[in-house]
């Protein structure tokens, strides 16, 4: 893409066309986001790109070598079986089975 204003998005260094290279600034894993924010520290367009990353509050992806969630900049992933806030209620006959089991 040439152009937004007076910066020229070619020089981005994630433009290359090389679809397994963008797969990175939209990954889940924690190895592939750490690789793609390194490109990102080393691109000319960095803080631009941030800036219209938060200005469109992009909801997914390394931007700027910031990963976004939700339109806002997080440090990192969350997790999958994050435990609960709140403990979940066992059912009474569930505990009186598990009592009787035990007995
Ligand atoms: S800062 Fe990162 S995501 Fe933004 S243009 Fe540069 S390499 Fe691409």
């Amino acid at each position: 893409m040439e152009g937004l204003g007076t910066i020229s998005w070619t020089q981005a260094l994630c433009a290359t066309r090389d679809a397994a290279l963008l797969e990175l600034f939209f990954s889940e894993e924690p190895g592939e986001i750490a690789r793609a924010k390194a490109i990102c520290s080393a691109c000319p367009l960095r803080l631009p790109c941030y800036e219209g990353a938060l200005r469109r509050q992009e909801p997914w992806g390394v931007w700027g070598g910031q990963l976004f969630d939700r339109g806002e900049p997080i440090d990192q992933k969350r997790t999958r079986g994050r435990p609960r806030k709140n403990p979940v209620a066992v059912p009474v006959a569930a505990r009186v089975e598990e009592d009787e089991a035990v007995a």
